[in-house]
């Protein structure tokens, strides 16, 4: 049923670069007509008037680095109808869930001059080991168009849907030549959630798998199919997944998380 009258809306921020919630900002043609209908009462990187919940819908951005990164979503999950993880930090742990792989406490000496100061959770992770999200919005950063379109069909009334066919068939859609097979280009496009456009592999590159893994990927398989193909080693396939979203559970296995 179509939603009537205006909803509130929150965009919170974890550890991010902020890209995510500027690609909301970014929608520069549509977020006049969104905001006929959403107000965002709390949206620093829009504006300092900043209210506190209860709201309709909460994109979070960023992954999970602090105890008060903690407490935060967890206290933004019960003001919210809908939590939204928005980007590969949020769904994914984000580039700097790499840290998981190596030692903290090591990255904090060789970063830091005073290392006892630094108060962080020993592991990054995405807001799903904390809380229960209703929505994800994959890429690193989001695409703007599916933020816009999330929004407009929960005005429309409908439970947002969105494609998680592997990259691959988005690629093939577009018409493009496969890199990895006529030219022996890495690509995790196979094991990789639709979404961007294919935008990489358009352009002639491989995929480096931002949107997160696609349904049921198998990236052992692919691992396999990358040393066959392009003449990786085990090793170097493997370095290809260490990327923004290694720390996505079916990705985690594959490059030594868990
Ligand atoms: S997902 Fe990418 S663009 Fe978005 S906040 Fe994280 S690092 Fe930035
Ligand atoms: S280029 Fe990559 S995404 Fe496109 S079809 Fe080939 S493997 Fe799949």
């Amino acid at each position: 049923m179509r939603v009537e009258g205006r909803i509130k809306a929150a965009v919170i921020k974890l550890t991010s670069c902020s890209g995510c919630q500027l690609q909301i900002l970014n929608a520069e043609d549509e977020i006049l007509e969104v905001t006929k209908r959403v107000d965002f009462t709390h949206f620093l990187e829009l504006s300092s008037d900043v209210r506190s919940g209860p709201y309709d819908i909460a994109f979070v951005e960023g992954a999970v680095t602090t105890p008060e990164e903690v407490e935060l979503v967890r206290s933004v999950r019960g003001s919210s109808k809908y939590v939204v993880a928005l980007g590969a930090c949020a769904t994914a742990g984000g580039i700097q869930a790499l840290r998981n792989l190596a030692s903290t406490e090591e990255f904090k000496k060789i970063v830091y001059p005073h290392p006892e100061w630094i108060k962080t959770l020993d592991k990054v992770s995405p807001i799903s080991e904390f809380v229960r999200v209703d929505y994800e919005l994959r890429g690193c950063p989001v695409s703007k168009d599916r933020v816009i379109d999330f929004i407009t069909q929960i005005l429309a009334g409908k439970k947002p849907y969105f494609r998680r066919e592997p990259l691959c068939m988005e690629c093939k859609r577009k018409g493009n030549i496969c890199v990895l097979i006529a030219k022996g280009i890495p690509c995790l496009g196979p094991v990789t959630q639709e979404g961007c456009g294919a935008l990489c592999p358009t352009y002639g590159r491989g995929c480096y798998g931002c949107f997160g893994p696609a349904k049921d990927p198998k990236p052992e398989e692919l691992v396999k199919a990358l040393v066959r193909r392009s003449g990786l080693s085990k090793d170097g396939a493997v370095e290809r997944f260490k990327y923004f979203t290694a720390w996505a559970k079916p990705f985690r296995k594959v490059v030594g998380g868990e």
